[in-house]
């Protein structure tokens, strides 16, 4: 069986997600759609990817020629499901659109839990998705924290996590927004990003602050967890390489920042130099009775990309069990 998908919103989540899909041997990009007859547009266009617009907009595409598939709601009629990368305000009226094509749809973590009842993360929750209209994928930075804290609950049964978030000021492609020149305490406090955690892991006891600083790059966590026994470092370590999509680092081999992290990506030839997985120090991981604390660091461009491709397999009823559906997505990623 192979998965027609759609793209709604070919941004710097809809264009990993196609490429990443396109990959697979299970499902495929049937269509893309673009607002505006951008670059972007035309590169969908030379990479093969049929292309859908909004009717309102279909003569602006004529006039700069570039070629249309057709209307966006022309796609919803040669899909299976949608994977929506609109910006957050939109997906409430989409979800309308697909609710009424009949077709599947996962959003964003830009989106409210409360729009589709069911978040994923593919290890803690894949079997939630089994065969649902509607899912979410949980933002990265929340991703990056179930992919950490989950294993560790399994194991010792967390009592309470704190942890700060120190937020990239915006994505590396936006010279709108760009880098602040500043330091922004979210003064909202504890932050959005703890109940995002429980959406998956309603049990834990999570609080959480957040920090915006002047980078694009990457997000980074200082976490620490009460855990519900003692242990030490070295058995942490070992527990978090087994992990999936977890990837041990250390300043000492000259990983020292987020900036060495991007290029250890680009040495791996990763598409876009991207890093799949959470990165964290291994020799800032510290153990003291109960308590442990260490660093991590998300790249928020890419790291929910392997969770959409195991969230089309759970929704779309191909692939029953979690992990060979993770080990199928992290083969075809080089993951
Ligand atoms: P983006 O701005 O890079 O891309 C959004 C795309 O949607 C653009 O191509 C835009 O032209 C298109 N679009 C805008 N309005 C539209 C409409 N009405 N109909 C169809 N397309 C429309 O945004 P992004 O960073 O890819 O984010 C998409 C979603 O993914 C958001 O929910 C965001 O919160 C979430 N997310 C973003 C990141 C990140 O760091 N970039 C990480 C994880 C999750």
């Amino acid at each position: 069986m192979t998965v027609k998908v759609g793209i709604n919103g070919y941004g710097t989540i809809g264009k990993r997600a196609a490429e990443a899909i396109n990959k697979q041997d299970d499902m495929k990009v049937v269509g893309v759609t673009k607002t505006r007859p951008t670059y972007e547009a035309s590169v969908a266009v030379e990479l093969g990817l049929p292309l859908y617009v909004p009717e309102t907009s279909a003569d602006d595409f004529k006039k700069a020629g570039i070629k249309v598939a057709g209307t966006i709601k022309d796609m919803y009629k040669k899909v299976d499901i949608i994977v929506d990368c609109t910006p957050g305000d939109v997906a409430e009226e989409y979800k309308k659109e697909y609710a009424e094509a009949g077709v599947k749809g996962i959003f964003q973590g830009g989106e409210d839990h409360s729009l589709t009842g069911i978040s994923f993360n593919a290890s803690a929750n894949y079997k939630e998705s089994w065969g649902a209209q509607f899912s979410r994928v949980v933002s990265c930075n929340t991703t990056g924290l179930i992919r950490t804290l989950y294993p560790l609950d399994r194991k010792f049964k967390i009592q309470s996590v704190f942890a700060t978030l120190i937020r990239r000021g915006a994505d590396p492609n936006n010279s709108k927004s760009g880098p602040i020149n500043a330091v922004e305490p979210s003064l909202k406090i504890p932050t959005h990003h703890g109940p995002d955690v429980q959406s998956i892991m309603p049990w834990l006891n999570i609080q959480t602050m957040a920090v915006k600083v002047p980078t694009t790059i990457m997000h980074l966590h200082t976490v620490t967890v009460k855990l519900g026994a003692e242990t030490t470092t070295e058995e942490i370590i070992e527990l978090w390489k087994e992990a999936p999509r977890v990837r041990l680092v250390s300043g000492k081999s000259g990983i020292k920042s987020s900036a060495q992290i991007m290029e250890l990506a680009r040495d791996l030839g990763r598409p876009r130099g991207d890093m799949y997985e959470i990165a964290v120090w291994e020799d800032g991981v510290k153990v003291v009775g109960d308590t442990l604390y260490f660093y991590q660091a998300v790249h928020q461009e890419s790291d929910v990309i392997p969770e959409i491709i195991d969230c089309i397999r759970s929704m779309c009823k191909i692939e029953e069990d979690a992990s060979v559906s993770m080990r199928k997505t992290d083969r075809s990623m080089g993951i």
